[in-house]
């Protein structure tokens, strides 16, 4: 059994205060009545929970997480906060112009109230606002940027795209491998886990209860006049007249959800501090960066001089189910290691601190999407396919919303009532995702090592992007 609160590095140093520990928040032990019942205790649930009780001040809310709070991936992941500015072209195609710029000018919105957040209620989440560069980490992806730019030039938001040569890519970070990037002026990024666990703590202050250790094992509307759900735990039952489900890619392995969700892996490295080297290399900003492999490389800095390298789309499930190897997987974590010593070598002797992993919830769309079924009575957010810790700000306000019925201009945007292209269905979907993706990283790295890749695997990680899918090559 892995410990992921002393595995993955944020948590374990988040954990040593006791304003991330915060106070015990025990198992449901009985039956108990609530306006709405939360599923998931990640940034999601919890913001949920939050914009619910700041709305209606006397609303009765119980977050239940089968774990601990922030133990998912809202407390392990990389830490960018960004809005949906590299998504603009996708958001172009899914909902037009119009559409895609509200889903924009929201993103960066919730960024500001993000900020605004953890200033007023005093959570140190170390938020570092400088920005964020798309690299070209090898030849083959020289280029990767012509497409950003040019739709954030037809959608007029240009402004917030600079192009960066080599040398002007030098005065921010230099690596051997670099052939240039672009760089965005919004965005940050955070130390996940004290923002989970700050989260969790001001909720709690609020008045949200919850209930951790706990496992809801049915979600059902609730028959007859006024309707209602419950949430079945194994020691009680919560009623409530609405519920949230957020429970990210463990939604693959539901009914409702399952053919719209297919989890992979991402793993993270972090290695001890070493300012000194950062300062040789230059990077000394708070910028973080990424590159254009179709499965994608990100990579920042802390404030103690760390570098973290995570990787994606890594392992999948024929299944659907997570497992243990989504929280730690050997070959996974490798590959965050190999990529870190690859772009910047100076670190290759540099010990590695810690390594670990989380699921992320890829829809066909590459977006987040949020809803409501059983007769409005459950509400949804999920999705967000790796760019989540910001936008799940954005979508808990739309679900506190949309549960008190009160319509906002985020209550509109096209994400809301969105629901991403079907997988094809198992066995085909388990499958097919484990083929495509390892053609896709196969690509990746033949791309990125040799400038050519054979026509099978090219052919094989293009499949979804044929089939219409807004994913891969
Ligand atoms: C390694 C990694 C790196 C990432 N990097 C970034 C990044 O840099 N930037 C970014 O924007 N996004 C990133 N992401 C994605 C981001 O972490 C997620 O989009 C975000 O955390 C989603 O929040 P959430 O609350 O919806 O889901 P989660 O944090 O997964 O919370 C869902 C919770 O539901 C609980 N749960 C599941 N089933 C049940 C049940 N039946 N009963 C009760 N509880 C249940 C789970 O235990 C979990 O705590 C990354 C993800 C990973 C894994």
């Amino acid at each position: 059994m892995i410990d992921i609160a002393t595995r993955c590095w944020w948590l374990a140093e988040a954990l040593q205060h006791p304003e991330f520990r915060g106070e015990p928040a025990p198992a449901l032990g009985a039956d108990a009545d609530v306006d709405v019942v939360v599923v998931g205790g990640g940034y999601t649930g919890l913001w949920a929970a939050w914009h619910l009780r700041e709305l209606e001040p006397g609303i009765d809310v119980a977050v239940l997480e089968r774990d601990e709070c922030g133990f998912g991936p809202s407390g392990r992941n990389g830490g960018f906060i960004n809005g949906f500015y590299d998504h603009a072209g996708t958001l172009v195609d899914l909902f037009g112009r119009d559409g895609a710029l509200a889903v924009i000018e929201a993103g960066a919105r919730t960024i500001d109230e993000l900020d605004t957040w953890m200033t007023a209620h005093g959570v140190d989440a170390w938020f570092r606002r400088e920005g964020y560069i798309g690299v070209a980490s090898a030849p083959r992806q020289a280029g990767g940027w012509t497409e950003p730019l040019g739709v954030a030039r037809e959608l007029g938001i240009e402004g917030r795209h600079r192009l960066l040569d080599k040398p002007a890519l030098a005065a921010y970070v230099r690596s051997p491998v670099f052939e240039g990037g672009h760089f965005v002026d919004d965005g940050g990024t955070v130390q996940p886990a004290r923002l989970a666990r700050g989260l969790r703590r001001i909720a709690m202050e609020h008045g949200v209860r919850v209930h951790e250790h706990t496992p809801v094992n049915r979600l059902i509307p609730t028959r007859g006049a006024g309707g209602g759900v419950e949430a079945v735990t194994p020691r009680g039952i919560v009623r409530a007249k609405h519920a949230v489900l957020a429970i990210n890619a463990w939604a693959a392995g539901t009914r409702r959800f399952g053919s719209r969700i297919v989890p992979r892996g991402s793993y993270i490295a972090i290695t001890a501090p070493a300012p000194d080297r950062l300062a040789e290399i230059g990077w000394t900003s708070a910028v973080s960066l990424y590159d254009y492999r179709s499965a994608l490389r990100y990579v920042r800095t802390t404030p103690d001089g760390r570098i973290a390298m995570g990787v994606g789309g890594e392992r999948g499930t024929l299944s659907g189910r997570i497992d243990a190897r989504f929280d730690f997987d050997e070959r996974g974590t490798q590959h965050a290691v190999e990529a870190l010593h690859r772009l910047f070598p100076s670190f290759r002797d540099v010990p590695i601190d810690a390594r670990w992993g989380g699921p992320i919830d890829v829809t066909s769309s590459h977006q987040p999407f949020a809803g409501s079924f059983a007769d409005d009575r459950i509400h949804y957010a999920l999705g967000y396919t790796g760019n989540g810790v910001g936008p799940s700000h954005l979508m808990g306000k739309i679900l506190a919303n949309r549960i008190l019925g009160r319509e906002t201009v985020d209550t509109h945007l096209p994400l809301v009532g969105h629901e991403p292209r079907r997988f094809p269905p198992q066995p085909f979907r388990g499958l097919g995702a484990a083929i495509v993706n390892a053609a896709t990283v196969r690509r990746d790295d033949a791309l990125d090592e040799r400038g050519r890749v054979d026509p099978i695997t090219d052919r094989l990680a293009r499949m979804p992007r044929r089939m219409g899918y807004h994913l891969g090559p």
